[in-house]
């Protein structure tokens, strides 16, 4: 079943028009890469879906429903939470401060119970660390509690702008088989990434931008396998 889908959207800051006409959708249960350079137009998309940016035209589909005007705040309510670029946590509060954030919108006292379990199940460190300030965490644990922090409103489709930007490899590594993990437990996953190689092996299916255009398309296997992709995203020729 399709969950997730974009017609035509096109997204413009002032008179740059930074994506263009892009079409895809995101079906329940996969996770879905898009993979590109710098500037391709990766996090411009992430946010137009978690309506932080609004199209110029186009349109998204959630669920069967017209979202394209719906404001961020009733998106995440509609089960569409984004763990953003550079985390975003909140350096002064602690880690469970942190993770409170991202309960908005969960309507049952139950439902914020359980979905503290399934994060410190997750990343029993932030367990250990409820106390500690966000701010003083490492990058990586930082990380943790940026999805943990979005999966705290129990999205149906979680957006994860490069979850491992910065981390070192046995952090990547641990990111990616957590990903692997929140998706095997029911979440879909649409996945930003600088990092192609990861997120091609974790992805169903995977998408390629450039310059705000969507050039290929294809399951993550296949664009591992391709010769153009090897060679301009994946530092083999
Ligand atoms: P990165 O990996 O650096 O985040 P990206 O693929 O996410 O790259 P975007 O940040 O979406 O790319 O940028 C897409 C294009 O839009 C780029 O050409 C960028 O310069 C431009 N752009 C991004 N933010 C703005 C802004 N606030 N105002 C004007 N242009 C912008």
């Amino acid at each position: 079943m399709t969950l997730l889908e974009l017609k035509d959207v096109a997204v413009h800051y002032g008179r740059i028009k930074a994506i263009h006409d892009i079409s895809f959708s995101v079906d329940e249960g996969e996770i879905v890469s898009l993979i590109g350079a710098n500037g391709a137009g990766k996090t411009t998309t992430m946010r137009t879906i978690s309506g932080l940016l609004h199209p110029s035209s186009g349109s998204i589909t959630f669920d069967g429903q017209d979202i394209t005007k719906m404001k961020a705040h009733l998106r995440v309510l509609h089960g569409i939470s984004q763990a953003p670029e550079g985390r975003g946590i909140f350096p002064g509060m602690t880690v469970l401060e942190n993770l409170d954030m991202g309960t908005f919108g969960l309507k049952s006292r139950a439902g914020v119970a359980e979905a503290y379990e399934r994060v410190f199940s997750l990343f029993p460190r932030l367990d250990e660390r409820k106390k500690q300030l966000g701010g003083t965490m490492s990058g990586g644990e930082q990380q943790m509690l940026a999805i943990g922090r979005a999966l705290m409103s129990q999205p149906r489709v979680l957006l994860l702008d490069e979850p491992s930007m910065g981390l070192a490899p046995q952090f990547i590594r641990q990111i990616f088989n957590i990903i692997t993990e929140i998706n095997q437990q029911g979440t879909t996953v649409l996945l930003v990434e600088q990092n192609a190689n990861q997120a091609l092996a974790r992805a169903h299916r995977a998408f390629v931008l450039e310059t705000g255009a969507i050039i290929r398309s294809g399951s993550g296997k296949e664009l591992l396998a391709d010769p153009a992709v090897k060679e301009a995203y994946l530092g083999v020729g």
